[in-house]
């Protein structure tokens, strides 16, 4: 869709159209989880700077390894590794091998760590990598010699940055830099722009019903992530229950610090005041 069709949309359209309008891929299904909120990088868009939530990054008791292969296999869908960073989370690997072999799995990370023992010690087939560039990571040299080992070591990969008015010309001199090196890297619109309810600007009540599954570092689910990185209306806790339905539906009072990276399109607001 062209830029300034979209444009349009997020300033015009009401807010469930919108959201359905600006992000057509469809939620297939997947279980997200967060072994470790906490990152190498603090970019300035990121959710975890949320006012009321980076305070509690620290306080999430994380699960083992064994923990989070016994939830994953139980509740057997495809599985999203995220974060923060995955890989500052010490058994990742583990978790990884440990999976039903059939379950898909891919690894949302920013590349600033080595992935070359995970990588030796992984005999996942499919594995697929999910790959963001910040400027905060300063020169895209280690990105790169990850991607090269990602590269030869057969495993799917998309990478981009985001085109946030704090980093366009960073990312822009990325994507030539791998782009030289071979690599296609693409340019995301930096979804703080399209979506108000995470422009930080206001906060209003909401009827929210999102279809999603996203587990926190305690094996806790929560709504959305904005929720969890706040440890706010935890739903229920995967380490000793059963998962529950998809959809959930709450009444917020957070609308405008909603997650600008939380499946946005695909959740509905009804504005309540
Ligand atoms: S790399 Fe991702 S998780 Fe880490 S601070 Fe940046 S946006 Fe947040
Ligand atoms: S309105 Fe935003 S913060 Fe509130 S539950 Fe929905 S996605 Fe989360």
């Amino acid at each position: 869709m062209l830029k300034s069709v979209k444009r349009f949309i997020a300033d015009h359209m009401p807010v469930w159209l919108r959201g359905r309008l600006l992000n057509s891929r469809k939620y297939g299904g997947q279980v997200y989880i967060y072994p470790t909120l906490e990152c190498t990088l603090h970019c300035p868009y990121c959710v975890n700077l949320h006012p009321d939530g980076g305070k509690h990054l620290k306080d999430f008791t994380l699960l083992s390894p064994e923990k989070w292969i016994e939830i994953l296999n139980r509740i057997n869908r495809p599985v999203v590794i995220t974060g923060g960073e995955p890989f500052l989370y010490k058994g990742l690997e583990k978790i990884v091998n440990g999976l039903n072999p059939e379950l898909p799995v891919s690894i949302y990370t920013n590349l600033t760590l080595d992935v070359s023992k995970f990588l030796a010690s992984t005999k996942k087939e499919n594995l697929s990598f999910y790959c963001s560039y910040h400027s905060g990571a300063g020169s895209p040299e280690k990105f790169l010699e990850n991607l090269i080992m990602l590269r030869d070591a057969g495993v799917n990969f998309y990478t981009h940055g985001i085109y946030a008015s704090s980093q366009k010309e960073e990312v822009s001199e990325a994507k030539r830099f791998f782009r030289r090196h071979g690599f296609r890297f693409n340019l995301d619109v930096d979804q703080r722009k399209l979506y108000k309810c995470a422009s930080k600007k206001f906060r209003k009540k909401v009827r929210c019903t999102k279809r999603m599954i996203l587990i926190a570092p305690d094996g806790r689910r929560y709504q959305c992530v904005s929720k969890a990185v706040r440890m706010k209306d935890p739903l229920e806790d995967l380490t000793k229950e059963d998962l529950k339905d998809e959809t959930v539906t709450s009444i917020c009072n957070d609308y405008g610090y909603c997650a600008p990276c939380d499946a946005l399109g695909e959740t509905k607001m009804v504005l309540l005041e």
